[in-house]
């Protein structure tokens, strides 16, 4: 939580700047050569120039601290999560409405905050920018901001958001493109409303901000079992007709730009059951993290790893994931078999507190991973555990705790990254 006026530090790091300066965790910094301090973002501006003055408070007193920035140590100052602002929405397929009752309360926040698209790619609206968040995101520069605008046709769009009030997103963009600031625009596919001819004209009427629009990406709604709202999801026949839209314009693009510009999500050509293209053809990945070009990531980082051809002597471990990454995960940890003396098992988990029809890894929950592997775990010594399902807590989407999933399966745990290089780290650190 932020203080009243200006910013508490949560942790200094040790040998940074910050430390060496004689900032202490609980400090309020005030402000830097006589900027007031709003935000983490507001000291990520401030707090580049050589010479900094900074207006400090520690407990009831107030003194300054001067900081001559010589080398490129880093500043190592933690401050606690932002105070963000809420959406005016109320979008037919918000994950949050989607959500069962009793799960953690930060699950149901409904974050609509610039701030929080800028530092971390969370996708905003722009339904609620005033005339001095404008401001500021001209004069910070804040940009790229990941923007969802799903159709540009605004009684399209506005029924979508379930907003009658929703701005006119193609005037909003042009704020955008006039102030040269650049964005990622996301499209929420949802059969019978912004597909088809919509889809065609959102995706063209967007690239009239190219250069500015960096990439657009089309992604399938995604339905809980919890949903209350009148909306399908995405067929193989709908997944199709998306993927044919989106090559046509990306031809178009590229022909002109060298760019394709638009992508689809990992889960269309799933869906329509086409092979995924290489990752060269996915750009600068500007929106991996929604799950565009993950999958030709991973595939493409697993042709590149090296698997050492003696890993722990005889150990058996196991691994999950979710349903529709299960067989691309599966024909990696057969390689890894065969060419090591491990034996690597992998489970793929429905996702049953969600629903079947969420078949993502980084949507399971805990409960529904130890359903799964339960009474499958004898002979393994180790679960090796993709961090993608957990938080910055290592808890899982339902708070079940690694060692909650220790204590229910009886055998050890390890955190790894999900990528292949974190699978071959694991099993060979659990040597
Ligand atoms: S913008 Fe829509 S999807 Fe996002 S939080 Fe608000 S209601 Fe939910």
């Amino acid at each position: 939580m932020q203080a009243e006026q200006g910013l508490k530090i949560e942790e200094i790091l040790p040998g940074s700047l910050a430390e060496k300066s004689g900032l202490l965790a609980g400090d309020i910094l005030i402000s830097i050569n006589s900027h007031m301090l709003r935000d983490p973002i507001d000291f990520m501006y401030y707090s580049g120039d050589d010479n900094l003055d900074m207006k400090v408070r520690r407990e009831d007193k107030e003194f300054d601290i001067k900081i001559t920035r010589k080398d490129e140590i880093e500043f190592g100052i933690e401050f606690k999560c932002l105070k963000v602002t809420t959406c005016r929405n109320n979008c037919m397929f918000c994950f949050v409405r989607q959500l069962p009752k009793g799960l953690r309360k930060t699950l149901y926040i409904k974050d609509e905050d610039y701030r929080m698209s800028f530092l971390y790619g969370n996708y905003i609206t722009l339904s609620n920018l005033s005339a001095a968040d404008k401001k500021r995101i001209v004069e910070q520069r804040l940009s790229p901001l990941y923007i969802s605008v799903h159709s540009t046709n605004r009684p399209v769009r506005n029924k979508l958001l379930g907003n009658p009030k929703g701005p006119d997103i193609m005037k909003e963009l042009k704020f955008f493109f006039d102030n040269k600031l650049r964005f990622n625009a996301q499209i929420v596919l949802c059969p019978g409303y912004n597909d088809g001819k919509e889809l065609q004209q959102t995706i063209n009427n967007l690239y009239r901000f190219y250069p500015y629009v960096l990439s657009i990406a089309v992604v399938p709604v995604g339905l809980t079992m919890h949903r209350k709202q009148n909306i399908r999801p995405v067929e193989k026949e709908d997944a199709e007709q998306a993927l044919k839209t989106i090559g046509t314009a990306q031809k178009r693009f590229l022909k002109k730009h060298g760019n394709p510009i638009v992508y689809g999500a990992d889960e269309l050509y799933l869906k329509a059951g086409r092979p995924l293209p290489p990752l060269k053809e996915y750009g600068d990945l500007y929106q991996i993290e929604n799950g565009v070009g993950m999958v030709p990531l991973f595939l493409s980082q697993t042709k590149k790893v090296k698997i050492p051809r003696i890993l722990p002597h005889k150990k058996k471990f196991l691994t999950f994931t979710g349903v529709s990454f299960y067989p691309f995960l599966k024909k990696f940890t057969d390689k890894i078999m065969e060419k090591s003396n491990v034996i690597l098992d992998v489970f793929p988990v429905e996702n049953r507190f969600f629903g079947k029809s969420i078949t993502v890894a980084g949507l399971l929950t805990g409960r529904d991973v130890i359903k799964t592997i339960l009474d499958s775990t004898d002979g393994y010594e180790m679960i090796l555990v993709p961090d993608v399902v957990l938080n910055s807590d290592d808890k899982f989407l339902d708070d079940v705790t690694l060692s909650d999933i220790k204590d229910a399966l009886g055998i050890y745990i390890k955190k790894i990254s999900s990528t292949p290089e974190g699978l071959i780290k694991g099993i060979s650190e659990a040597a």
